[in-house]
């Protein structure tokens, strides 16, 4: 029976911790933390991240603005929309839901974002910094799975680290992160030869993919650790589910991560936590 690290739990236990941080801002700094959202259009998926983000704002007693746009908004717009919002001294987080509408550019919107109010961390300048080490916005997915990954007392120090997944936003900064941990890590892609060889190997194995139970017992091994990013709908049952066939995996995981309930509430506390960060920089 693997060690289930509930992202759902940890995430509660961070929120709290953070509520009572940002309880006593406004008697020392005069205000709270001031995140915007931006959501363009009404695709579903996006609704209901954004809708979580603005819960957990709640929970931590940061002040949450969602701006919906339409489908329709010219890339111009929206890139005046961020540029006012970067230029107003009362808005410490500002992030643009993804994916956005063809004809906008999305990296042109990140890098229009303020580095110093890139809550998510996908700016190129923080980028940059993560990779060579210096202080920046961290993004969230991965920022939260080396918080799991600690909260479970996972020694990373020296371990076979094997990422799945090489996107910008989870595979390639977790992979970092790890490196920072002084893990050896392999990245591995969808021109990966003998995958499950290599994941075999791994004793941490962070998957990223997007590929419902796409990760089979023989892939890994007795121990692993397994860190599931993927969000997913089971086509049988239409229920949410993760990379990793966890029923498979679980009896031969050491710990593993559930979906729901593993990193993606993790993602949303550290957004919090980066919220925070932004502000606290400021003052
Ligand atoms: P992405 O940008 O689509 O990247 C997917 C990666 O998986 C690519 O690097 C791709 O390789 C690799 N891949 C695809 N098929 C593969 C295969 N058969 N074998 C090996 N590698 C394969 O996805 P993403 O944004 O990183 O997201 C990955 C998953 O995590 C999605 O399910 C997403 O919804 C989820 N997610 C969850 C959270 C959270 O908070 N829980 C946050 C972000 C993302 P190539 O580079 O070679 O194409």
């Amino acid at each position: 029976m693997a060690k289930i690290i509930s992202g759902k739990e940890l995430s509660a236990k961070l929120k709290a911790d953070m509520a009572a941080q940002v309880a006593e801002f406004p008697e020392k700094y005069g205000r709270v933390p001031h995140l915007v959202v931006i959501l363009v259009g009404d695709n579903p998926a996006s609704v209901s991240y954004v809708t979580g983000k603005a819960k957990a704002s709640e929970t931590v007693g940061i002040k949450n603005t969602t701006i919906r746009k339409p489908e329709t908004i010219s890339e111009e717009e929206l890139l005046s929309l961020i540029r006012a919002l970067n230029e107003d001294d009362s808005v410490d987080g500002i992030l643009v839901q993804l994916p956005l509408p063809k004809h906008i550019s999305e990296s042109k919107v990140i890098e229009t974002i303020s580095k110093a109010k890139d809550v998510d961390g996908f700016h190129p300048l923080n980028v940059a910094a993560l990779w060579q080490k210096e202080d920046c916005v961290l993004p969230c997915t991965p920022k939260g799975i080396i918080k799991m990954l600690k909260a479970a007392g996972v020694g990373i120090n020296g371990k076979r680290a094997v990422v799945i997944g090489r996107s910008n936003i989870v595979g390639l900064p977790v992979a970092k992160l790890l490196l920072d941990e002084n893990a050896t890590v392999t990245i591995a892609h969808s021109r990966t030869e003998n995958l499950a060889e290599l994941t075999r190997q791994a004793e941490i194995l962070v998957v990223a993919i997007g590929r419902p139970k796409f990760v089979t017992a023989d892939m890994v091994s007795e121990g692993t650790v397994v860190i599931d990013v993927g969000v997913n709908r089971d086509a049988e049952t239409g229920k949410l589910c993760g990379d990793v066939d966890y029923a498979e995996v679980e009896p031969k995981a050491s710990v593993i991560t559930p979906v729901p309930g593993g990193v993606g509430p993790m993602t949303i506390c550290c957004l919090m936590e980066n919220t925070i960060e932004c502000f606290l920089a400021k003052h």
